[in-house]
């Protein structure tokens, strides 16, 4: 049984950030008509959110808005990434209920699993042992709207599903040097050292931790599949296959942007998991696959890392 979106009102929360523009993008080909909300309405204020579904009525929700960022500010901002994103989820799927959406997509993060999970993570791996401690703020958050979902699903008969994207890149990312992931702070470190013909980049602990890296286009085709072909209980993983290590991608960006330095390493900066290579196989048997290879998605990402830096006069409005 396949759910389709032609014709549908689809409301996607969080237009504006990567993930969200990246799933607008994917769904104007389904001839859906797309719905967002403007900056008035404060997605962790619940009458903001239910006064917007009363007047929008939308038949699917995708729920993308979240207070997201690196390692860094996972660890010093606790409570905004504990507290908005648990009533941004709480609004939106309650809303949702409220206003009967058919059904409702809600992204998560591989940061849900155990520090040591076993590697590759499957989904059944979540809640069996303890978190890593630089992301757990957001993780337990992340948990919480699995289970809401869960929840929804089983009191009240909602086809709520939820996706676990593994680390994400491309295009609209946050490139901000303080708060943002690895792979848009290796971008920006190697393209300035390289205009400044710096001897070389510093990178955040000892370069050997794991990631997997998905390109952003790539989630939100899965969210299309997943959304018109999937109806269950248990999350699904969204991730690339492999993973590098931070010293690896290191290497890679710099031949992309071009810079041919050293390496320096800050140890005084947190390494986070050792590793988080998830298992994909469940949605891979659904018939989905990533499509964007990790160095054309680096050489793509640069391109409009260059083209927002050209269009906004600097490299730190990007
Ligand atoms: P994580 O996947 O939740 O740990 O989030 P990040 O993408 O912020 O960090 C991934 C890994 O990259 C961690 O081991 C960081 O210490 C490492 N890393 C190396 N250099 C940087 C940097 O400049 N910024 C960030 N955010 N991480 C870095």
């Amino acid at each position: 049984m396949t759910f389709s979106l032609t014709g549908k009102r689809v409301y996607v929360a969080g237009h504006r950030g990567m993930v969200g523009s990246a799933i607008v993008r994917r769904l104007q080909s389904e001839g859906s008509e797309i719905l967002t909300a403007d900056r008035s309405v404060d997605l962790r204020e619940q009458q903001d959110v239910r006064g917007w579904f009363e007047q929008n009525r939308p038949d699917v929700t995708v729920l993308a808005a979240a207070k997201v960022g690196g390692i860094l500010a996972n660890d010093r901002y606790p409570a905004e990434f504990l507290y908005d994103n648990l009533m941004i989820e709480a609004n939106v799927i309650e809303a949702s209920r409220q206003a009967q959406v058919e059904k409702l997509l809600f992204l998560g993060s591989s940061c849900i699993y155990p520090k040591f999970a076993d590697q590759p993570i499957a989904e059944d791996s979540l809640l069996t042992g303890p978190l890593e401690p630089t992301n757990e703020w957001y993780a337990i958050a992340k948990i919480a709207g699995i289970k809401l979902c869960q929840a929804y699903r089983h009191q009240y008969g909602c086809d709520y599903i939820s996706a676990m994207p593994t680390n994400l890149y491309g295009p609209g990312d946050n490139f901000d040097l303080q708060s943002s992931h690895v792979m848009p702070a290796l971008i920006r470190k190697a393209h300035e050292a390289k205009l400044a013909s710096s001897e070389s980049i510093t990178v955040w602990g000892t370069g050997s931790p794991k990631r997997e890296f998905l390109h952003v286009d790539d989630l939100a085709d899965a969210c299309i599949h997943l959304l018109k072909t999937y109806s269950g209980h248990q999350h699904v993983n969204v991730g690339y296959g492999s993973d590098v290590s931070i010293l690896e991608l290191v290497e890679l960006v710099n031949e992309v942007v071009g810079f041919e330095g050293q390496v320096e390493k800050d140890f005084s900066k947190p390494d986070g998991t050792p590793r988080k290579l998830m298992d994909s196989s469940r949605l891979a048997a659904m018939g989905w696959t990533p499509r964007i290879d990790l160095r054309q998605g680096i050489t793509q990402t640069y391109a409009h890392f260059l083209d927002a830096a050209g269009q906004a006069g600097s490299t730190s409005s990007v």
